[in-house]
């Protein structure tokens, strides 16, 4: 039985099933176990379902949900090496292992300077990374300069003028990582014409700009699939960029794409990694290893502790004074540690490489035929970005007599045509109808519960966005949701009411 993906349920539905209060005595388990079923369970978003399309998915596994478990068994707050040797020392392995698979460059590997660290997401490693930057431009700029007050008020003027870089396209989490740390952002454009990625040129455009106001880029967030459009930047033309300006702290942010990059046909993305500092994606949305698991690799792993070892007396042991041991506490931001790697060692072994190759290529296959779909009704739909790590980006045409296939394409010669027989005037109003019906089909598809969609606006257009790359996704849910897109643009074109 397939539970619909939506809930059916309203603002507020839970506090009135509640009791104002805690029960002052305890309560069997049998009852609270019931309230599992009549309470929270008609209150969720089944992420699992083959009818979630949305977002990216958050993927679990049966040796994902046994190593969660095993880890709320061992529960342990394993921040040290001493605090837990086999947490720390798994992690180590799993890690090298996991950099190994996605043939990332030796660098990454704790053999060397490098190594790997599970973080919780993808956002944390991107503050971790863009604080542990902000600090490393400061050492190398004020180099010995002893501590003190002078050295403080010139780390604080330094600060202020620090600036953290990603695509216009990059998540949010960038943006956020940079108000944390009190630095300013400013995004690199991204536009259509490369296909929403940053190219090297605008990066060092943007780089250029900002020197010249006297500011300092300290941190620029590469993409491997952006969250909108799966957009991956241009790495070559970024390594370069990375040759010329040693001091910016390049990260490369692969939340959801880097678990195709296990697959050798993706593997060429992993060589220009190794101009970049570090790197991350993660296994709790394509590797079917229970949520919460951010892989985060590093080049230099001293990079990280000269920012966050902090050793007060009651931390000190004689493990972590002998240098022998990772204390992995000093490559986070906070002290208590999980024993995530448990999972990713379960998943690891369960499925083999092959295993994994195999799920992830069939939801790249299901992308693509998708994509087909939608290109035989090229009357009504129009795509805007191809089948990418299994997500595919479309509009809704408005109902307009010589409408382009694809309308917001300056190359497509069926829109470059458009274009001639129309004024700009036309174009913008061809661009609004678009917008308005795609986003009209995208609300009453998620109002009707059946499927669950997200849209997004990438420069000025409007799209929804389809993802087959949950564990039950399926063809024929593919070809289901494509009906019922395609009905639904008919009404709405049609102007039929809801
Ligand atoms: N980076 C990218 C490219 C993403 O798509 C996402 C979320 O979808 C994130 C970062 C944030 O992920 P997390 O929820 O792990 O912080």
């Amino acid at each position: 039985m397939i539970m619909p993906v939506l809930p059916n349920v309203s603002p507020g539905y839970l506090r009135p099933l509640l009791p104002s209060g805690p029960p002052e005595e305890g309560e069997p388990w049998s009852d609270i176990q019931a309230d599992i079923d009549k309470i929270i369970i008609p209150g969720l978003t089944h992420w699992q379902s083959p009818k979630f399309m949305a977002f990216f998915p958050c993927n679990s596994s049966y040796p994902g949900m046994l190593g969660e478990m095993y880890s709320g068994a061992f529960n342990a707050a394993a921040f040290n090496w001493i605090c837990s040797p086999a947490v720390t020392e798994l992690e180590t392995v799993v890690m090298d292992w996991i950099a190994k698979l996605l043939a990332l460059p030796d660098c990454f590997q704790s053999a060397g300077e490098g190594g790997g660290i599970i973080q919780g997401t993808a956002s944390e490693v991107v503050l971790t990374a863009l604080v542990a930057a902000r600090e490393r431009l400061i050492r190398r700029k004020l180099g010995d300069m002893p501590e003190g007050d002078e050295r403080m008020d010139k780390a604080a003027d330094l600060r202020g003028k620090m600036v953290a870089l990603g695509s216009e396209h990059a998540h949010s989490s960038t943006q956020k990582a940079a108000v944390i740390a009190g630095t300013r952002f400013r995004t690199v454009p991204a536009p259509r014409s490369t296909n929403f990625s940053v190219s090297g040129k605008a990066l060092r455009k943007t780089i250029e700009e900002l020197k010249e106001k006297g500011l300092e880029p300290f941190y620029f967030t590469v993409t491997i699939g952006s969250t909108g459009t799966c957009a991956v930047d241009d790495l070559e033309g970024i390594a370069e960029v990375a040759r010329d300006y040693p001091d910016l702290w390049i990260h490369v942010d692969a939340a959801y794409a880097g678990s195709a990059l296990i697959c050798p046909e993706y593997q060429h993305l992993c060589t220009p990694i190794a101009n970049f500092d570090s790197f991350n994606f993660n296994l709790h949305k394509w590797l079917l290893t229970n949520f919460d698991c951010s892989a985060f690799f590093i080049k230099r792993r001293k990079d990280l502790i000269d920012t966050y070892s902090i050793t007060p007396s009651y931390l000190r042991n004689q493990f972590t004074e002998s240098g022998l041991v990772t204390d992995y506490r000093d490559w986070q931001i906070p002290l208590g540690r999980r024993f995530r790697s448990l999972k990713v060692w379960f998943v690891l072994r369960t499925y083999g490489v092959n295993g994994l190759r195999e799920f992830i290529r069939g939801h790249v296959k299901l992308g693509e035929y998708f994509q087909g779909l939608l290109e035989t009704r090229p009357d009504v739909f129009s795509v805007v970005t191809p089948a990418a790590f299994a997500l595919t980006t479309f509009q809704i045409n408005p109902s307009k007599p010589n409408a382009p296939s694809s309308p917001a394409t300056k190359s497509n010669p069926a829109h470059e045509a458009y274009l001639n027989d129309f004024t700009n005037d036309a174009e913008a109003q061809y661009r609004e109808d678009a917008n308005r019906v795609t986003k009209e089909v995208y609300e009453r598809v998620n109002a009707g519960g059946e499927f669950f969609l997200t849209s997004t606006v990438v420069c000025g257009l409007y799209v929804i966005r389809v993802v087959s790359a949950v564990e039950r996704s399926e063809e024929k849910y593919m070809k289901r949701v494509f009906e019922v897109l395609v009905d639904t643009a008919e009404d709405v074109v049609k102007g039929k009411e809801k």
